[in-house]
């Protein structure tokens, strides 16, 4: 037997909660169910990166767990149980129950059979860290990513109590928010990547630059322009980073923060159109089959995958609505992004086209780079230390992302 729901939701993160809730909100009275592969716990992931440096234990980071959600939403949430498989033709999903161990104990819903099925499915999978090189299992136990709540605990722990030799690959968003908060967490930190400069897709060099002055300042050392040879254990627990460049850096952990790739696999294995961005979606949210949507991470709207915050509440405003019975558009405004980097604060919002020109001004640690086509037109900018306060200001003059 399969059970049946109107309304799947696979994924209980931002997206995912975020549309149930605006669906609730509309006064919609649909029943809802909620699947997700983890612990169904409802949080801000981009608290993820601010956590070390208040000491937050893992549990002070979840507002509220899978039960009170399905309170709160009135909606069925089945926790730590993947969806293994979609068939679109029949309308149902195929689940992978047996693959948690601690299903019928965490799980707040016990399932009568491996199959649920919906009218209508929404994708809200998000995206998967990426790994640049396999890692040899005598060294995976302290080798981590930090993509979600439970990757968070299991870091946690690791850290243990004491201040740990943390060596941090991947000089991007994500890694520098982390070498930011750890390093103000009592840690040390080593960041470790390819580019010559930090956010190297958000901040033209000098700017990139003036973030790597200010974390040598405060005693992070930088191994910039340098790809890893060996990651191997060594003495006692240690674990020794040997790079090009001939320098070996000796850690206790090992964070891996080398990008995130939509996790598509779902989609693609049922026909649905997929491309590296994302699941291929129109401005309603709706993939290439009538009764699936997608949005958050995973999706890729109108050829737009943000792959922040505010677009993803943006789609589940517009999808809650079109699902409630107004088609909705969705339209993205000129949301910059505000990197969690207090050593010195920065904001950017990179030009979707290769920039004519970058107009840059400032001195020390007060930047701001403004990129404009061959019109002169700006496209995009990004600002740092003192010039974040421009922020509002650009953000008016400059193109939407998605309009
Ligand atoms: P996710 O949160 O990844 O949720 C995906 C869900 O799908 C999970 O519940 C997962 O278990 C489930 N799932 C996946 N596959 C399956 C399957 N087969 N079966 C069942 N369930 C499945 N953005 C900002 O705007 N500002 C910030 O300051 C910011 N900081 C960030 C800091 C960090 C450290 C990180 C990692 C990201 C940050 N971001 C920030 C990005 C932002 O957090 C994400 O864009 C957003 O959380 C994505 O939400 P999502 O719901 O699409 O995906």
């Amino acid at each position: 037997s399969s059970s049946h729901a109107a309304l799947v939701i696979i994924g209980t993160g931002m997206a995912g909660i975020g549309l149930a809730r605006a669906l609730r909100r509309l006064g919609d009275q649909r029943s809802i169910t909620l699947i997700s592969a983890d612990s169904g716990d409802d949080y801000s992931k981009p608290l993820l990166s601010t956590g070390f440096a208040k000491g937050l234990a893992p549990d002070k980071l979840a507002q509220r767990n899978a039960a009170e959600l399905g309170d709160e939403l009135n909606a069925r949430i089945i926790t730590h149980t993947p969806v293994a498989a979609l068939d679109v033709d029949n309308r149902t999903l195929l689940l992978d129950a047996g693959q948690a161990p601690n299903y019928e104990k965490l799980s707040s819903e016990k399932l009568s059979s491996e199959k649920l099925s919906y009218d209508t499915l929404v994708l809200a999978t998000g995206a998967a860290p990426r790994m640049p090189f396999s890692i040899d299992p005598s060294v995976a136990p302290r080798c981590f990513t930090i993509n979600d709540l439970d990757d968070y605990r299991r870091f946690h722990q690791a850290l243990g109590q004491g201040p740990a030799r943390v060596a941090i690959v991947g000089a991007g968003l994500v890694g520098c928010e982390f070498t930011n908060d750890l390093h103000a967490g009592g840690h040390h930190v080593s960041v470790i990547a390819p580019e010559a400069t930090l956010l190297p897709r958000l901040l033209p060099a000098p700017l990139g630059n003036a973030l790597g002055d200010a974390f040598n300042e405060a005693g992070i050392r930088l191994c910039l322009g340098c790809t890893i040879d060996s990651l191997a254990p060594s003495s006692g627990d240690d674990i020794v980073l040997r790079l090009d460049n001939g320098e070996a850096i000796s850690a206790d952990l090992a964070l891996m923060a080398t990008g995130i790739t939509p996790r598509t696999a779902l989609a693609e294995a049922a026909g649905l159109s997929v491309s590296p961005s994302g699941i291929q979606v129109d401005r309603q949210l709706r993939t290439s089959h009538p009764d699936i949507y997608a949005l958050g991470d995973v999706a890729c709207v109108d050829g737009v995958n943000a792959m922040y915050v505010q677009p993803l509440q943006a789609s589940a405003k517009a999808l809650a609505a079109t699902l409630a019975g107004t088609p909705t558009s969705v339209s993205f405004g000129a949301w910059p992004i505000v990197v969690k980097t207090p050593l010195l604060p920065v904001v950017a919002y990179p030009p979707t086209t290769p920039p004519e020109r970058w107009r840059i001004e400032g001195e020390g640690g007060d930047i701001s780079a403004l990129a404009e086509n061959k019109d002169g037109r700006l496209i995009g900018f990004a600002l740092t230390g003192g010039c974040v306060r421009r922020k509002v200001e650009l953000s008016r003059a400059a193109p939407t992302l998605l309009g």
